[in-house]
């Protein structure tokens, strides 16, 4: 099972960035570096826009260092995961 980040919209996360009562996992998504429960206190829906929006204007930067980019990773079209 993988997650979808809800920043980023990569879609390979280990764990769900939420659990169901809304609390963060903890989990640093490789690719845009956002931090659920950490990075998104304490507005988490302004937290998470303006965190996007951030990477979005800095170019897209894969956040990992120990993991690599998908194969063929176009974060452009990622994006298209969390259109709502
Ligand atoms: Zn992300």
């Amino acid at each position: 099972m993988k997650y979808i980040c809800e920043v980023c919209g990569y879609p390979y996360l280990i764990e769900p960035p939420y659990d169901k009562n809304g609390n963060g996992s903890y989990i640093i998504c490789p690719c845009c570096g956002f931090e659920f429960g950490y990075d998104d206190y304490p507005d988490k829906e302004k937290s998470i826009i303006d965190w996007r929006n951030n990477w979005i204007e800095n170019g897209y930067i894969w956040f990992s260092e120990k993991k690599a980019p998908p194969i063929n990773w176009n974060p452009q079209k990622q994006l298209i995961n969390i259109v709502k």
